[in-house]
Order: structure tokens, then sequence, then C-alpha cells
């Protein structure tokens, strides 16, 4: 047996190639080298097996932020041919526990912040924090080599549950470059970049982007949370060639007074959920031609990529698929819709998972994946993304898009988000209700938001409800929770 393309078998590769390169720095300016990150990681992963008898095909859960001990963690389950499991910090005590048994949790490495979450776990589950994995890592008995294991370890991410419980998906290891070359394709990195990764690792853009990094040999920036002006500061003392992030995040630092001078940023790309095309421009407009959007899931990684060329061009759009990647848009019966049309993304690449730990999976047509989105292309090949099937809202038998009507209200110089969801109506099945967060200090009327949709959209896509809230409940990788807001419905 040989290591492979997992992140195990990556860093080895990179610790040969550039023992003393930096790998890692942490906000607090610790820095480990790509040796160190190794030697760090099968120490931890020795012990895990001699003290705990972590063996192949166990699973590791893992519930941290981003910080070095969250990569040697991964890679120690790696190692040893364990699958490490990527759980959400946004899950509550409850959720957590189904997970553990569910997914037959051995070992949950996890930040101290969370002990109290944890505290109800099956007491099998073995729980370690960070004090206890520097012990481990201490503990380790010195010279033992560790041989590739039976079996590859795989990465299982756990789905946040905005659209119901927490799904595991499991990933696929990559089989060679094909992944890295669908991304160096269309977005400029290059070997030993500088990237700040300030997605969750634990989310499949963050830890794509983390496979990425590695296979660049990149030094990578993490902090444990996102924090706009501290991400700002850290961009201007250390220059990164990238910063990987996701949209609510874009948000943020168009919040934060802008430093002077603005960090030279090159590549910033963007995942996990619609970008509204305003704040592309308004981003751009700040900091430059670099920003990069990618539409894509947990079950498809990424399916399209739009460069800032594309974003000018047409800020709403998702970009082509890039290098070695299919992407169809089927009506009903799986036939391809003409241009312009709305339909189903189906998507075909090397990336696709491999299905949920419960054992479902999700249709696919000739070799194509369902997304469970709608969209669609126009005349040159750009996808546009309306969002989730599930979404749609049906008002008075027409079709409306959360999106469209947010994309619009977010225009209003007033509002500072804006979320539009479908509640029951008696008359019309569905109503449309639009939540908004305002800028400080600022008002508005109900009846001039009303206005000012029907002004651009047809009737049916007018909110008969605007509710004002302070902030729009998200979760750890900005996606609006629905479920949340239609509580307010009771
Ligand atoms: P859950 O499935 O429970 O919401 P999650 O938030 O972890 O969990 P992801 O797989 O990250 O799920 O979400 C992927 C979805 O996010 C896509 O199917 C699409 O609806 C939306 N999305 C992601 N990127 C983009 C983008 N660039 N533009 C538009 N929509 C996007």
């Amino acid at each position: 047996r040989r290591w492979g393309w997992s992140l195990a078998g990556e860093l080895r590769q990179a610790a040969a190639r550039d023992p003393g390169r930096t790998a890692v720095v942490d906000e607090h300016g610790g820095t480990l080298t790509y040796q160190e990150l190794l030697d760090r990681s099968e120490r931890l992963a020795r012990s895990m097996r001699s003290g705990l008898g972590v063996r192949a095909g166990d699973r590791i859960g893992m519930l941290c932020r981003n910080h070095h001990g969250m990569i040697e963690a991964i890679v120690a389950a790696m190692l040893l041919g364990a699958d490490a499991v990527l759980v959400n910090t946004g899950l509550s005590a409850a959720q957590l526990t189904t997970v553990a048994e569910e997914q037959g949790l051995r070992v949950l490495v996890h930040d101290a912040e969370f002990a109290e979450r944890v505290l109800g776990l099956p007491a099998d589950v073995f729980r370690i924090d960070e004090r206890g994995r520097d012990e481990l890592i201490a503990a380790a008995i010195p010279g033992e080599q560790l041989q590739p294991p039976e079996r590859d370890g795989r990465t299982i991410v756990l789905t946040s549950g905005t659209t119901g419980a927490p799904k595991g998906a499991r990933r696929p290891t990559p089989n060679g470059f094909g992944p890295l070359v669908s991304i160096i394709d269309r977005i400029p990195l290059h070997a030993r970049d500088a990237v700040l990764i300030a997605a969750p690792i634990f989310h499949t853009w963050g830890y794509a982007a983390l496979q990425v990094a590695f296979a660049l040999r990149a030094t990578i920036v993490l902090h444990r949370r996102f924090d706009p002006t501290a991400t700002l500061t850290a961009l201007a003392e250390r220059p990164c060639d990238a910063l990987f992030a996701v949209p609510v995040m874009l948000q943020r630092l168009m919040e934060a007074p802008p430093p002077d001078p603005r960090p030279p940023l090159k590549v910033v790309a963007v995942s996990g959920s619609a970008l509204p095309g305003g704040l592309a421009t308004a981003f751009m407009d700040r900091y430059g031609d670099v920003l990069h959007n990618l539409y894509g899931s947990t079950e498809v990684s990424w399916a399209s990529i739009a460069g800032p060329a594309d974003l000018r061009r047409a800020p709403d759009t998702a970009g082509r698929p890039p290098y070695g990647t299919r992407l169809r848009i089927l009506d009903q019966a799986g036939a391809p819709v003409p241009d312009g049309q709305v339909g189903r993304i189906f998507v075909g690449n090397e990336m696709l998972f491999e299905g949920y730990t419960s054992g479902a999976g999700r249709e696919r047509r000739d070799g194509l994946l369902d997304t469970g989105d709608l969209g669609r292309l126009d005349a040159d090949g750009l996808l546009f993304v309306d969002g989730r099937a599930d979404d749609m809202i049906v008002s008075g038998g027409e079709n409306v898009f959360p999106s469209e009507v947010e994309d619009l209200i977010a225009r209003l110089p007033q509002v500072r988000e804006v979320a539009v969801i479908g509640v029951p109506d008696p008359e019309y099945g569905q109503r449309l209700a639009a939540f908004l967060a305002l800028r400080p200090g600022e008002t508005l009327d109900p009846e001039a938001v009303r206005e000012y949709v029907r002004h651009y959209l047809a009737r049916f896509s007018v909110p008969r409800d605007v509710v004002f809230v302070k902030y729009l409940p998200r979760n750890a990788t900005g996606k609006v929770l629905g479920r949340e807001l239609r509580r307010y419905y009771g």
C-alpha cells in the first residue's frame, strides 16, 4: 500500500519536499513548519492508536474552530485509516448526541469552549480537548514508524441541517491532480502562496480550501473565529495572496472601516451560499477585481466558478463549470431545457460525494448528480442559480424565487440584510414574508418596501409581510436559517 491523496498523503508529500516551509500560522502568531505539522500529527496518531485503541475504520469526530489542532486531528485520523467526521460547530447539545450515536463516534476531538455542549454524549465516546491533544502528542512513544493503513480514511462532512436533520456526507478522496487543476484552471493560485482560510474547515468549502492549500504547499493563516476588523488588520500586517471565505463574511468586511492602506489581496474566493450581485460589485470596487464566486455543495464540491470579469459583466452569475466538470439544466422529464429557461441543475465531476452515511443517495441521470437547485444558463453559458427547489415559493399558482426578491430589496441603501420566505396563506397557498435588518439609525416603511418591489417585479413577488428584525438568524457558514424565521409565525 502507498500513501494516497488523502490529507495525510498530501501532508507527507509537502513535508518531504518543503520540510522547513511554514505550513500554518495561527492568529497569535504561532507557526508550524510542514515537518512540524506532520510530526505532531503522526505523534497524535500513534498515541491515539496505542493509548485509545483507534483502528482503521473507526470514526473520529471533530468539533473545532479553525486552528492547527484541527488539521492535526484530521491528519491523525487519516494516518490511521480512520474516518474524520467534521461536525458543524453550530449544532446543539441534543444534535451532537444524535450525531455521535448515528455516526458511531469512538473519539470526539473538541475545543474546550464546547466542553459543556459535549457533556451529554454517550459515555463510550472518548473526548479530547486542546489540552488532551497536546498531552497525547507529548506522550507518543518516539521512533515507531506509521505504515500506510489497510484502508484510506474518509472525510465525512456533516451538513448544517438548514434543510432538516444534519446528514453525514462521505467526501471522496481525490484520485490525482484533477480537483486541483479544476480550481487553478480558473483561479490564479500558485505553489507556496499564503492563504487565509476564513471559511470554517468543518464545512466543505473550508475543507476544500485546506486540500488545495496542502497541494500547493501554501502557508495557511487561520483565525479561530471570523472577525472582520481582525481579518483586515491581519491581512494588512501579513499580506496573503488569497482569502477563502463565505459570502456573509464579505458583507461583514464591507461593514468594517476600510483599513489604510488597503490589504493587497490577489484572490478572494467565496462559496457556500449565494453571493448577492450588489455585494460582489461593491467588494470589487473597494478591493479590486479579485473576487471569485464558486457555486457548489457538499454533494458536488465546486460545480461552477465566476471570475472577476464574469462578475463585472453579470454580478449575479455563478460562472461556468471548470475543467473536468459537466453541468446540465434539465426539466422534470430529464431533458435539457433551452438557454434562459429555469430547470434543475445536474452536475458531474470526479468530486461527487459517495452518498450519505445513512445509506441514502441522491438522484443521478447519465452520471450527473441532482443538486436540488434550480437555475438557468444564458446564451454565453454563464450559470445563474435561483436557489433550492425546496425554497421556491408558490403564491397563487405563480413561482417566486426568494433570491430574486432578496437581491432587489438588498439594494435599498437602508437595508443591511434581508431574507424572504414563503408562509402559509389561506387565500394564495403561500405568501411572501420579507425579514429586514436595517443599517444602524435607518428606518423604512413597510409600504415603501412593497411599493419599491412592485415597481420592478410582478405583483405576486411583492412581500405582503414586511418584518423588521435586529439581525437574521444564520448558521455557522452564514446561511440564513429559514426554519428560525418560520418560527415567527408559530
Ligand atoms: P444544508 O444542506 O443543511 O443547508 P450546508 O449549508 O452545509 O447544509 P451546502 O452543501 O454547503 O450545505 O450548501 C450548498 C447549497 O448552497 C447549494 O446547493 C446552493 O443552494 C447554495 N450555494 C452554494 N454556493 C452557492 C453560490 N455560489 N451561488 C448560489 N447558491 C450557492
